[in-house]
C-alpha cells in the first residue's frame, strides 16, 4: 500500500473508491504481492528440483488458486471439500496431496477415485489403505515433527513436540511393518512444522532424519517439508532468512546422493508466506465512544471475519485511510460482535472519526478462510486486484 498525493493505494488502486464501489467490510488481495512471493521461494530454491504445493487452507479464493496454478504450483489440501475447490479451479488431481487428519477413510477413498496424492499421518490410515488397495495407491508418510526437527530453540522445540500431526517416531518399526506386509509404495516423507519456523537449520536437520528413513523406503522420491515459513508482519518480527534455510538442506541431499545413488525432488507446502501479505481487510469506523479512560472505535469488522487477534493475540497494522496526515492519537478498535471482540488496543493512528475507512494489512492467510457467521452476520466481500 503507497501513499500517493495524500490518498493510500494498493498496486495503483484508490482504496477509499475500492471501499465505495464494494462497500465494507472487503477483503482485497494484491495479486502482484503474490506474484512476489512465489517468485521470491522458487529462487531461495532454485538449485534444488523442487515443487511447490500451495497450502490453500490459508486462502482458498478461487482466483488466488487459479493464479497459483498460473504460477505452476499445485496445491496442499486438508479436506475433501478443498480437492473439489481445486479441481473446479483447474488443478489436475495428480497436482493435489491430500493430508488429512481425523476424518473418516471413506474421504480418503473419494480422493483416492479423484487422483489425488495422498499423506499418511498415522498408522491406522496405514493399515486401511493397505488392506484396501495393497500396493495399488501409493502414498507419503507423515512423521511428527517432534521425531524429525531438532533446534536450538528450547521453545519452539516444545511446540514441535506436543503437535499431534503424524506418525511418532516409535511408531515407526510399526509403520515399516505395515508398509511391508500390504506392500504399500511410500513414494515420499513428509513433515509439517505447525508455522513455526524461527531457525534456519530446522529444514536441514529434518532433510536428515527423513533422508535416513528414505534409505529403508526403495521408492521415495520426494521429502516434503511442508510449510511453516512466516513472512514478517511488523518490522521487527523475527522471521527465517530463506536463503539460509535452501543453503542448510545441500548437505543431506548431497550425502543422501552418494550414498545411495538416488535423488529426491524436494516439496514444500508454504500457505502463509505465499499469501499473508497480499490481503488487506477494509472496514468503516461507525461508532466513536470513551470507555474506561480510553477512545474505542467500533468497526463494521471482528473476529467472525478475522480472528487471528482473538485467537491467536496476532499483531496486524492499521491504517486510517481516510485521515492520513492527521496527528497521532491512542486508540483501540473493536468489533462489531457481541462479544469482546478487541482488533487492537492502544494503538497509535492518525485521529479517528466516525465515517472513516481502517485498512487491516497483511489479512491475506487464514482471515477469510477461517470466517464463520457467528452473530449470523454475511461473509465478507472479497476483491482480486
Ligand atoms: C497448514 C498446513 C500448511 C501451511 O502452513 P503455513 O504456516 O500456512 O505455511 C502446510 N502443510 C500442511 C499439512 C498444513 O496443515
Amino acid at each position: 500500500m503507497q501513499l500517493v498525493d495524500g490518498r493510500w493505494r494498493i498496486s495503483g488502486h484508490d482504496v477509499e473508491a475500492l471501499s465505495e464501489q464494494h462497500g465494507t467490510p472487503l477483503y482485497i488481495y494484491d495479486s502482484q504481492v503474490i506474484r512476489r512471493q512465489v517468485n521470491r521461494f522458487q529462487e531461495a530454491f532454485s538449485s534444488f528440483d523442487h515443487r511447490i504445493y500451495y497450502a490453500m487452507k490459508a486462502n482458498s479464493n478461487p482466483d488466488l488458486l487459479r493464479l497459483m496454478k498460473e504460477l505452476g504450483l499445485g496445491i496442499d489440501a486438508v479436506s475433501i471439500y478443498e480437492i473439489r475447490i481445486a479441481l473446479d479451479a483447474g488443478f489436475e488431481a495428480r497436482d493435489i496431496i491430500f493430508t488429512p487428519n481425523g476424518v473418516p477413510f471413506d474421504e480418503l477413498e473419494q480422493a483416492i477415485e479423484l487422483g489425488t496424492r495422498l499423506n499418511i499421518e498415522n498408522l491406522s490410515y496405514l493399515d486401511q489403505l493397505g488392506e484396501a488397495y495393497r500396493g495399488d495407491v501409493p502414498c507419503t508418510l507423515r512423521i511428527h515433527p517432534g521425531h524429525v526437527i531438532s533446534t536450538a530453540n528450547h521453545d519452539t522445540e516444545g511446540w514441535y513436540q506436543r503437535s499431534r500431526f503424524g506418525i511418532d517416531g516409535d511408531q515407526i518399526p510399526e509403520a515399516l511393518r505395515l508398509i511391508q506386509m500390504h506392500q504399500i509404495r511410500v513414494e515420499g516423507l513428509h513433515v509439517h512444522s505447525s508455522s513455526m519456523i524461527l531457525d534456519e537449520q530446522v529444514f536441514g536437520s529434518a532433510a536428515e532424519v527423513l533422508l535416513n528413513l528414505a534409505r529403508q523406503l526403495p521408492d521415495v522420491r520426494a521429502i516434503d517439508l511442508g510449510g511453516g515459513i512466516r513472512p514478517p508482519y511488523r518490522e521487527q518480527d523475527d522471521h527465517p532468512d530463506l536463503d539460509l534455510l535452501s543453503r542448510s538442506l545441500t548437505k543431506p541431499l548431497d550425502q543422501f546422493e552418494r550414498d545411495t545413488g538416488r535423488k529426491v525432488q524436494l516439496w514444500f507446502e508454504p500457505g502463509r508466506y505465499l499469501v499473508a501479505e497480499c490481503g488487506t481487510l477494509l472496514t468503516r469506523v461507525h461508532v466513536l465512544k470513551q470507555v474506561g479512560g480510553r477512545t474505542v472505535a467500533g468497526v463494521d469488522t471482528g473476529f467472525h471475519q478475522l480472528i487471528r487477534p482473538k485467537l491467536y493475540n496476532a499483531w496486524h497494522e492499521i491504517r486510517n485511510i481516510s485521515n492520513p496526515e492527521g496527528s497521532q492519537h491512542l486508540i483501540d478498535i473493536s468489533g462489531c460482535l457481541c462479544e469482546e471482540d478487541d482488533l487492537a488496543r492502544q494503538r497509535s493512528l492518525p485521529e479517528v472519526r466516525e465515517g472513516h475507512l481502517l485498512a487491516i494489512l497483511n489479512a491475506g492467510a487464514y482471515g477469510y478462510s477461517m470466517a464463520s457467521t457467528y452473530n449470523s452476520r454475511p461473509l465478507p466481500t472479497e476483491v482480486v486486484l
